[in-house]
């Protein structure tokens, strides 16, 4: 068969792969001149920055990929566990480790916060329950196809659905098991890993710090870009056709059936057509005449984020590749994010790949890609967020770190709600395309293929299972089985 792909992000790339596995004729359509998405980079004066993703989870996803194409994943891509997977900081001068050994965090969080370390090690039992119970079948699976509903695993987790958290908020789940304020903190801030508010999304995400502690935090050797250029180079060798800086304009529909794609003044025909670009904009601009699934359409955005990449003058020996400073007032902070509008006391993280990756700063510098969670866009007025924002988080940072932070700052390049719109055409700049705030959220998303027009599928952040770069991958797997159920 033909395969047409719109959008070489990282389930553009996955599905590639996949469809070229499977003996297809391939070709990827991307606007941007390069691949990969919100999961690229860029240099700025001798440092290297990823521009999006920097916690990498389930690398085990991109090593799949190529065991299907009959290649060794050691061969061509590598990544190493962290043995510290965060360090977080609070303005009273606590400090504390996230190891990833449950052990050694346990025994951090007692020395540290004077927390029964038993607590943490319920917290993660749980997480590692609902996770095994769920994850197959919310992750895994297509919501969509009577088939996933009536397996034997499936009935046994729907019996179970009390135990699972869904009607009580993450918040909730971890005050019940962790009781001290910076510790329920630490774990509320999982939420943010899909763009969620801890204080609404249900209990059932507290399945995320078992990603975390129990499966690992990886660091991919390159820095996170390598995963992109990992599996593109994989498409590639499997024959897989790259059209860059071509944006397709309309998916061309015949009797019901998606046939092509138009680009400029060109109409490319296929079999099967998938689109990794945001299902609202695939719909509004590359369906405009089709019905649109509008309940779907109109579900709730997950936040976006305001990053400040900067050149640092220094090397700070309390930093490591993922750094926390955390808010007074996270509670509050969740409800100005709801209300569209940005905290005055964000919660500011960093990460700097170049703990790492040495090469990514010059000698004595470090990388710093300095986020803080804002809401998508909604028409606010982002210049002056920028700059008051900026200011906070310099200030906030440096108070905490006992440094002048401004005069450290070599160089800055920022990206923001409008910019994260722009460069990958993600609605409203929103991170994970849709919120996890409501317990339905799962449902409501886009499936994995269009009911109405047939040979039409979807993948990455904006559909079934979400956001995320191993959500995305598994996107592009299910993709493959519906496919083939068809
Ligand atoms: P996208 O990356 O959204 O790419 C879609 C591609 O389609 C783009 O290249 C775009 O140019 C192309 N396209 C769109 N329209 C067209 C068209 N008409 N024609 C041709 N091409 C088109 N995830 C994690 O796992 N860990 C993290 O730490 C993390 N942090 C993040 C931080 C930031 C700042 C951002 C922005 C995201 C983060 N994410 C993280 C989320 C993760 O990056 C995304 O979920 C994932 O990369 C989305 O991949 P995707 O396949 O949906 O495609």
């Amino acid at each position: 068969m033909r395969i047409g792909i719109i959008g070489a992000g990282i389930a553009g790339l996955a599905s590639a792969v996949r469809m070229a596995v499977q003996g297809h004729e391939v070709e990827v359509f991307e606007a941007n001149d390069y691949p990969g998405g919100k999961l690229s980079q860029f240099d700025l004066q001798g440092y290297r920055f990823d521009a999006g993703p920097s916690l990498f989870t389930m690398p085990q996803y991109v090593d799949d990929l190529f065991r299907l194409a009959g290649e060794d994943p050691l061969e061509h891509f590598q990544y190493d566990r962290l043995d510290t997977v965060c360090h977080y900081f609070w303005e009273d001068g606590t400090r504390l480790n996230a190891y990833a050994d449950p052990t050694a965090f346990g025994k951090e969080v007692e020395d540290k916060l004077g927390v029964p370390a038993d607590r943490v090690h319920t917290a993660l039992s749980d997480s590692a329950y609902k996770y095994e119970l769920t994850g197959r079948i919310f992750l895994e699976k297509s919501l969509h196809r009577l088939s996933t509903w009536t397996n034997a695993k499936v009935l046994k987790a729907m019996l179970k659905i009390p135990g699972l958290d869904l009607f009580t908020s993450m918040n909730r789940v971890n005050e019940r098991l962790l009781q001290e304020p910076k510790l329920v903190q630490l774990f509320n801030r999982f939420a943010t890993y899909n763009g969620s508010n801890p204080y609404k999304a249900p209990g059932l995400l507290s399945i995320i710090p078992h990603f975390e502690h129990k499966i690992g935090a990886y660091f991919p050797r390159g820095g996170m870009n390598a995963i992109t250029q990992a599996i593109y180079d994989l498409a590639v060798r499997k024959g897989v056709t790259f059209h860059m800086g071509q944006p397709v304009d309309r998916i061309l529909v015949e009797n019901g059936r998606a046939v092509g794609l138009q680009v400029g003044e060109a109409q490319h025909h296929y079999d099967r057509i998938i689109s990794n670009m945001d299902v609202f904009f695939t719909y509004k601009k590359l369906l405009p005449d089709a019905r649109h699934p509008q309940l779907t359409l109109k579900q709730q955005k997950s936040t976006s984020a305001l990053i400040f990449y900067w050149g640092i003058r220094h090397s700070f020996e309390e930093l490591g590749l993922h750094n926390i400073f955390f808010s007074e007032d996270y509670k509050q902070e969740f409800a100005l994010l709801e209300a569209g509008e940005v905290y005055e006391d964000p919660t500011v993280y960093v990460n700097i790949s170049s703990k790492c990756e040495p090469g990514d700063a010059p000698e004595g510098h470090e990388n710093w890609f300095t986020m803080i969670n804002v809401p998508y866009d909604s028409g606010q007025d982002w210049d002056a967020i920028i700059d008051r924002a900026r200011e906070q988080v310099i200030q906030k940072v440096g108070r905490i770190l006992g440094v002048d932070l401004k005069s450290l700052i070599v160089c800055e390049d920022i990206l923001d709600p409008r910019s994260i719109e722009s460069k990958t055409r993600s609605h409203l700049g929103a991170l994970y395309g849709t919120s996890s705030n409501n317990r339905m959220a799962a449902f409501m998303r886009h499936a994995n293929f269009s009911n109405r027009i047939r040979n039409l599928y979807f993948c990455g952040g904006s559909v079934h299972p979400g956001g995320g770069i191993p959500l995305c991958l598994l996107s592009a797997k299910i993709v493959e089985d519906v496919m083939e159920a068809a």
